[in-house]
């Protein structure tokens, strides 16, 4: 009998609800081995119960060490701070992983199958941040620092070199911004280059300034291979590399700490398409895919994968934010007739 893995799920705010209903039956289909326990985050989970993260949900991620989580609104600029900078910083999930391939032919970009790793909880997100008054202007000047570590960025970087060895990729770019940020991004690159060395020989390694990456991300992405960089950039650089492949309701992520992995989709919670089964739900999918092969069943997820591609690509059945016409229900069905 296959053994059976405890895991938290988290449906989360906005088109949320709707795509973990989508996941959730198709990896039902597929005989996964996740033993649910629904938990709530959130917006939703603020107006049911006065707490964004309630102690129930908390208990739950500590248990299971595992989960599939949807997207979680964070109102900008004011109110409480993003669960899901929260939840990365309370659990230590250092690495964010974030792969990027063209399941679209014959679109823009063919060829492109890179991976960010991202540093996940330290850098500009560390949110030193405050006001500074003068005169009269309580908020005159606006004031942000922020931190890197020398023995988390040589973790994230030994992180990037390791996935490429354990996925048989050749190449990890390091991408910073040491030319100006001497001290913050130059720590980043000393230790990178240091890690690197380590590596050489077994998987090659490069370097780029996080502009001149944006620039040729969009030239020619299939230079690239395994990207590191801190969290700030990789958070930017990685909403790019989802649209060279069609946007973000195609781009999964994953959050992986020493003791704890939560699978997420890179998007947010869309409330202007929220409740109109207009959300893409492939996302999501595709983190499930990650979570599959986290937890060792690269069978299940590749059966997953192959009937993505096959709806999309071979029956062209696709949503709106892909030029289709298929709501999130009809998407569904047709990928659980594929599987
Ligand atoms: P968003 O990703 O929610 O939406 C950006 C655009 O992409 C919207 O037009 C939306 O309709 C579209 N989109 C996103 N996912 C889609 C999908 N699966 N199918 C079709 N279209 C999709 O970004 P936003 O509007 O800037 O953020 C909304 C909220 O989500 C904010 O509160 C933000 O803080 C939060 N957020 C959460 C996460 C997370 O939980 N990991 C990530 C990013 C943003």
């Amino acid at each position: 009998m296959t053994k059976k893995i405890p895991a938290t799920l988290i449906p989360g705010d906005g088109i949320g609800p709707e795509i973990t209903q989508a996941t959730i039956e198709v990896l039902d289909a597929l005989g996964t081995p996740f033993v649910w326990d629904p938990q709530h985050a959130g917006v939703g989970a603020y107006e049911a119960t006065g707490e964004v993260l309630p102690p129930k949900t908390l208990e739950s991620l500590r248990r299971t060490g595992l989960a599939l989580k949807g997207p979680l609104t964070t109102p900008i600029g004011e109110g409480f701070r993003s669960i899901n900078v929260t939840l990365r910083q309370m659990f230590g999930l250092y690495a964010n992983i974030r792969p990027t391939k063209t399941r679209l032919p014959g679109e823009r970009y063919e060829g492109v199958d890179l991976v960010v790793v991202r540093e996940n909880i330290e850098g500009l997100y560390a949110a030193m941040e405050h006001y500074m008054p003068v005169a009269d202007d309580p908020e005159a000047v606006a004031y942000g620092a922020g931190f890197n570590t020398r023995a988390e960025c040589r973790r994230i970087v030994r992180h990037a070199f390791e996935y490429a060895l354990q996925h048989g990729r050749k190449k990890v770019t390091l991408v910073h911004k040491a030319n100006i940020l001497k001290k913050l991004s130059g720590l980043f690159l000393h230790e990178g280059r240091r890690v690197a060395a380590e590596y050489a020989g077994r998987v090659a390694c490069d370097e780029r300034i996080v502009d001149a990456c944006a620039m040729e991300l969009v030239i020619r992405p299939e230079a690239y291979d395994v990207i590191v960089t801190t969290n700030l950039f990789g958070d930017i650089l990685s909403d790019l590399t989802a649209g060279l492949v069609g946007g973000l309701g195609m781009a999964p992520g994953a959050n992986i700490g020493e003791k704890m992995a939560i699978f997420e989709a890179v998007h947010g919670s869309a409330p202007d398409i929220a409740g109109q089964d207009k959300a893409n739900p492939v996302a999501l999918l595709s983190a499930a895919s990650l979570m599959l092969v986290h937890v060792g069943r690269a069978d299940l997820a590749q059966t997953l994968d192959r009937a993505i591609e096959e709806v999309l690509v071979q029956q062209g059945v696709r949503t709106v934010d892909l030029g289709g016409q298929a709501g999130t229900k009809a998407f569904t069905e047709a990928l659980l007739s594929a599987l």
